[in-house]
């Protein structure tokens, strides 16, 4: 196992190139960026599911249209110096697009002047996440966050190890997550009370990781709070969303007061404050 004590750009560096599943091979294909997080550490982590067109092509989380409205909620409330933003997966899950009757979905490229096959995001699969979650545990340990916020159903599934976790019925309550740690400590053996013991000829020793509790509050993806802009209803994902995200700057405003006896300052973020995101659609 890597030694990811030191700091984040070694963990960047170690995963920058990763080919270990298909998302990593196309990202080396086509030439796209690997997506690491940012931010600062020791706050609150929000975790997304995995970059788009724009945040392959920035080599960022979160600087489409979804990051738009994130990074707008967090600098209204005020909790911009101390978030850290990132990934389940860190390269661009999509697949060309087709038609219910399997034809290909084209557009006419007016730079190019061909007529190109769509490319559309897709979610990655559970084999994609499970390839990318040593990164993102290697991240969290690192980050060492407050409070993670997951933002949508796959990331909370991907943090809780709870393939079962429904988001809509979920979000807003906070739990705790265990994720495994940085080290790991000899075990004795059960059999012989002794550590060192041989498989297939060769000496291993039994070990068990360390694990470390966090507390996580999912809430739903910014994503699907644009596709249901127009939604005014009571609890409409625009309002659901607000409602958790300012949960979140209470939460760590209350590990502020608990641990440095710093006052709470006023943080609040309305419906109008990110008014103009949506009507750009
Ligand atoms: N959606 C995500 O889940 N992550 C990003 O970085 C961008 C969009």
């Amino acid at each position: 196992m890597p030694d990811f004590r030191y700091s984040l750009q070694v963990v960047r560096d170690a995963w920058e190139g990763c080919t270990n599943c298909a998302l990593g091979v196309r990202r080396k294909e086509v030439q796209g960026k690997f997506v690491f997080g940012e931010g600062t550490p020791r706050g609150i982590m929000f975790i997304g599911e995995g970059p788009g067109i724009n945040e392959e092509q920035e080599g960022r989380p979160f600087v489409g249209r979804s990051g738009k409205i994130l990074r707008q909620v967090i600098e209204k409330l005020g909790i911009t110096d101390c978030s850290y933003i990132t990934n389940v997966v860190s390269c661009r899950s999509c697949a060309l697009a087709y038609t219910s009757e399997g034809q290909p979905i084209t557009r006419y490229n007016r730079s190019l002047r061909i007529h190109e096959q769509v490319v559309r995001d897709e979610a990655p699969s559970p084999m994609q996440m499970a390839a990318c979650l040593p990164r993102l545990y290697e991240e969290i340990y690192l980050v060492d966050p407050v409070l993670i916020v997951s933002l949508g159903g796959e990331a909370a599934k991907a943090v809780i190890s709870e393939r079962s976790f429904s988001v809509i019925g979920e979000r807003g309550r906070t739990r705790e997550i265990n994720i495994p740690g940085a080290w790991s400590l000899p075990e004795l053996t059960e059999k012989r009370r002794q550590w060192l013991h041989k498989v297939r000829g060769e000496f291993v020793m039994p070990v068990t990781q360390n694990r470390v509790r966090y507390l996580l509050l999912p809430t739903i993806h910014p994503a699907y709070v644009l596709r249901r802009w127009e939604d005014r209803s009571y609890k409409n994902p625009l309002e659901v969303f607000l409602a958790d995200m300012k949960e979140a700057a209470k939460i760590y405003d209350r590990y502020l007061l608990e641990n440095y006896g710093k006052e709470p300052i006023e943080r609040e973020v309305t419906v109008a404050d990110v008014a103009d995101i949506g009507e750009d659609q």
